[in-house]
């Protein structure tokens, strides 16, 4: 068996069916294998898909693993939470393609699926942070030297990019966002606003927090957590019907 088979990598958002789209459903409906970490594979309702659950840390394993099964013809849906292309498995995927030098997977098709992701969804919670220039960064140094950490968020800083945060903390990297944010301190006055989105658009889960850079308590976060820094030109509303932030498009000057 080979040739029909593919391997689609998709997102399916960082919350509930609300946010996964269309697409991704429609290519979960068609698939016959499912490759991905277990709790985001327990969010997609699949009865007919054999599921192929692993650890967290395992991507490049999961992507090869993904390939090899697509190679003998299944229709394989890599599954990863958010956009698989932020900081998740489509990379992971196109790594093992490119270490394949004896062309094991050569005719397999593979396909990369947008999702919404986490930094859209806290966004869109607050308002619009994300309004002007910015950037993402993800905090965990398990695939890169922590000076590099530090340097990239100075110098994002620096040119005033208002920064979402990823992967700001777990139980084995409990001090890093606070070095992030004295950092940032450092460049930033303290009332620049900073926002806290756990579990964004997960009912009941979800808490949102929007502090200053001054006061923000960086034990708040964990792994469900993204992290906003504005810039000192991100704006505050506090309205009746809740607290409102946004990074105005026009910058000093323009
Ligand atoms: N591919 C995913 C990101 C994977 S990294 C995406 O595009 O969203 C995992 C990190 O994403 C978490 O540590 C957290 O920082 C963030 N995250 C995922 N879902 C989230 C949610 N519902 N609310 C807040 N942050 C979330």
């Amino acid at each position: 068996m080979s040739g029909d088979g593919w391997v689609a990598v998709v997102g399916t958002g960082p919350a509930g069916p609300q946010w996964l789209t269309p697409e991704t459903a429609d290519i979960l409906g068609r698939a016959t294998d499912l490759v991905g970490y277990g709790p985001y594979l327990d969010r997609v309702v699949a009865d007919h898909q054999r599921r192929h659950a692993s650890d967290n840390r395992q991507e490049l394993d999961r992507a090869g693993h993904a390939l090899d099964l697509a190679a003998e013809g299944a229709r394989v849906a890599v599954v990863s939470g958010g956009d698989p292309g932020v900081f998740a498995m489509a990379a992971a995927v196109l790594e093992a393609l490119d270490r394949d030098t004896e062309g094991r997977w050569r005719d397999v098709s593979v396909t990369v699926h947008p999702g919404v992701s986490a930094m859209q969804a806290a966004a869109a919670r607050l308002g619009a942070p994300l309004g002007a220039d910015f950037c993402a960064l993800s905090l965990s140094d398990n695939l890169k030297p922590w000076a590099v950490v530090e340097r990239r968020v100075r110098l994002a800083a620096e040119a005033d990019l208002v920064m979402a945060l990823y992967n700001p903390a777990s139980r084995s990297r409990p001090w890093q966002l606070g070095r992030v944010l004295a950092v940032i301190g450092e460049v930033h006055p303290p009332a620049t606003p900073v926002v806290f989105a756990t579990a964004a658009g997960r009912g009941e889960q979800e808490r949102l927090t929007v502090t200053t850079l001054g006061e923000a308590d960086s034990s708040q976060a964990d792994m469900r957590t993204l992290v906003i820094v504005g810039m000192p030109g991100t704006r505050v509303l506090e309205r009746e019907q809740g607290t409102l932030v946004y990074t105005p498009r026009y910058y000093e000057g323009a």
